[in-house]
């Protein structure tokens, strides 16, 4: 944790400062070590908070670009779980900053805590992850919009267990080591994978890390996903339709062929009169 409160303050950690965990109130140490990033550990047993994992130089360096009372926000649900949000936008929404391996089944049990979220997951954790979104980001198709792709095989692209979230999950692939040449198109962007599908496309999103953090501080979506779902998925849903209709209307029409051909006698049978 970033913050522990001493004296009734959210303060940052020092060397030699005793506080007291914001969540469940016992104490906590100031670790202020030449290895890891400064934080408060719980005094002997592990943390409170089973989500929280130990914070890397990415989980701080992303809370950092939001303000302080806005970084590790205590959320409780009604059944009085509690879990340490890391930002938490004035609007209530909820980015949580993932760099280890997240089991499915924590990462639905998170997405239904916080509702209103959305993950940026770095792209560096396996050596695999970014050469091959390097590769699966050619199968990408353009759309009207300018950094939104339509992608067929999502799952080509990104690690499987973030496929089927139900909320925008994005990649950070900078400082990933990809071939030379390749991390250029990674440096400074997200690359968001949006949650739905639209005649089986997904929809895949680039923007600058610098715009995530303006619209998220500006309280407003991170991903202008309104006008994306304007622009894109209706657009998508329409042709889907239309091609549905399309192919029912063909199947009518064989229907009521094969309902001709069947009320039209193959031939006569003649019988004959003794
Ligand atoms: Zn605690």
């Amino acid at each position: 944790m970033r913050f522990a409160i001493v004296d009734n303050v959210r303060t940052v950690p020092s060397p030699g400062l005793i506080g007291a965990c914001p969540v469940c109130g016992s104490p906590t140490i100031a670790k202020c070590g030449a290895v890891r990033v400064h934080h408060w550990a719980h005094k002997g047993e592990r943390h409170c908070d089973t989500w929280w994992e130990p914070e890397t130089d990415w989980h701080r360096g992303w809370k950092d670009r939001f303000q302080a009372d806005w970084q590790e926000v205590i959320l409780r649900s009604q059944t009085g779980e509690k879990h340490i949000s890391d930002v938490r936008t004035e609007r209530g929404l909820t980015l949580e900053f993932q760099f280890s391996h997240l089991r499915p089944e924590e990462r639905m049990a998170r997405e239904k805590f916080y509702g209103s979220m959305v993950w940026v997951v770095s792209g560096t954790r396996l050596k695999r992850d970014a050469p091959r979104f390097a590769k699966g980001m050619r199968n990408f198709h353009g759309t009207p919009l300018k950094g939104v792709y339509r992608c067929h095989f999502p799952e080509e692209s990104f690690p499987t267990e973030w496929t089927n979230s139900v909320v925008p999950v994005c990649f950070d692939f900078e400082d990933a080591s990809t071939e030379p040449g390749k991390t250029e198109q990674f440096r400074g962007s997200l690359w968001c994978l949006l949650p739905g599908r639209v005649d089986k496309q997904a929809v895949v999103v680039n923007l600058s890390k610098d715009t995530f953090v303006a619209r998220a501080k500006a309280n407003r979506e991170p991903i202008p996903s309104a006008m994306i779902f304007a622009r894109v998925f209706y657009p998508l849903m329409e042709a889907q339709r239309r091609r549905a209709a399309i192919s029912q209307a063909a199947a009518l029409q064989a229907l009521a062929m094969q309902s001709q051909a069947l009320a039209r006698p193959r031939y006569r049978r003649r019988f004959r009169r003794f």
